[in-house]
């Protein structure tokens, strides 16, 4: 009988034992920033540093989510468009200067793909506002002034504290970049205060650092029509950031989406592809290469993703399907079995060359 009871006492061990492993504990918030659902997962043993990193994370989320939004009037991004406007430089912090100088050199490394000087394009097509996208579609004539106009980060001259265009039709729009950015400041505040793994997905767009317990963070790549179109376990440090034309868009007279994504060099929605998801190791990068290829064309894409320095691509348009980079291929599970797979190598070029 007391040995019956020590083995339900060994059985309650070892289950204890399993349930509490070397991993650390876990702790998860949910909250809403940057028009979306932001969740962020951390593990630790101590609670204080769990509770310091989620605290930290939802500071940076609430602070750099309001002053590098462009389309509030209040914000840090929308008094330096005012300034700009008026052919005036303007006072400007040193995150949101250190955050331009990065997006300068992303928007030079494609080709001009991605543009974040693209703010008047934006307001002309609509998009600056929430859905749902009515009213006139924009003048042809509005949107050849914008392209002769030729607004682009080249002319911004970006001092310690202080930011000027010599270009007044320069209208910033950190859209395509700065949920990226907020994630990799939100990740880096959480490691200076001892956490090593976490997760923060702001609807669907993520980036870990660490792992999530003995295995690495798990991801979903959604499908662009419904459900899932893979997982992939995320080695620490990478981004996961997908742009497409179905989340976001308005509707040409003949019935054909109009994407939120504007072709820099058209001044028209990105014709490139459906849906495009990136892997990088930064989410700045993924979230601004994810944008430039949504613009750049069947042909073109590889070599726009090499000069971005990305890890991975998985492109989806009507013309080609799925298409993506061999490498990436070996590391996706769960492919929808029903699509055709195009792979491609990436270019081992080198960046293009940039300030
Ligand atoms: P999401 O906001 O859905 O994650 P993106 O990261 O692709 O999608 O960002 C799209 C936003 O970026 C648009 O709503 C617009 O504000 C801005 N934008 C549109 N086209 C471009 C472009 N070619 N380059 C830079 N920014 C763009
Ligand atoms: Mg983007």
């Amino acid at each position: 009988m007391v040995a019956a009871a020590l083995k339900r006492f060994h059985g309650l061990l070892l289950c204890l034992a399993i349930a509490a492993p070397a991993w650390g504990q876990v702790e998860r918030t949910e909250f809403r920033a940057m028009g979306t659902r932001i969740e962020i997962i951390v593990r630790d043993d101590d609670p204080a540093v769990r509770r310091a990193a989620l605290d930290e994370a939802r500071h940076r989320f609430e602070r750099y989510g309001r002053d590098w939004y462009a389309w509030r009037d209040d914000s840090e991004l929308a008094r330096v468009n005012r300034a700009l406007a008026g052919g005036r430089s303007a006072p400007a912090s040193s995150a949101l200067i250190e955050l331009l100088h990065e997006a300068r050199t992303l928007w030079c490394r494609s080709g001009g793909r991605f543009n974040p000087a693209i703010g008047g394009l934006v307001e002309l097509w609509g998009f600056h506002r929430p859905p749902p996208y009515e009213g006139p579609l924009p003048d042809e004539s509005a949107i050849e002034h914008w392209l002769a106009s030729d607004p682009d980060p080249a002319g911004l001259q970006l001092g310690d504290a202080v930011v000027a265009s010599d270009n007044p039709a320069v209208r910033l729009d950190l859209g395509a970049i700065a949920k990226g950015a907020v994630i990799d400041r939100a990740l880096a505040a959480m490691r200076a205060t001892g956490l090593e793994h976490a997760m923060i997905n702001a609807g669907g767009d993520l980036a870990v650092i660490g792992r999530a317990d003995g295995r690495p963070w798990r991801a979903a790549i959604r499908h662009p029509e419904a459900g899932l179109l893979a997982t992939i376990e995320l080695a620490p440090g990478e981004a996961l950031f997908t742009s497409g034309d179905y989340e976001r868009f308005r509707e040409a007279e003949d019935g054909r989406r109009l994407g939120h994504v504007l072709d820099p060099r058209t001044g028209r929605p990105a014709r490139g592809a459906i849906q495009v998801s990136v892997i990088a190791d930064s989410g700045t990068r993924a979230d601004a290469a994810a944008t430039a290829l949504l613009v750049a064309s069947a042909d073109k894409w590889p070599e726009v993703a090499a000069s971005l320095e990305v890890v991975h691509v998985l492109r989806m348009s009507t013309a080609k399907g799925l298409q993506m980079d061999e490498r990436l291929a070996a590391r996706l599970e769960r492919l929808d079995p029903s699509l055709a797979t195009r792979l491609r190598p990436l270019p081992a070029t080198p960046p293009r060359e940039c300030r």
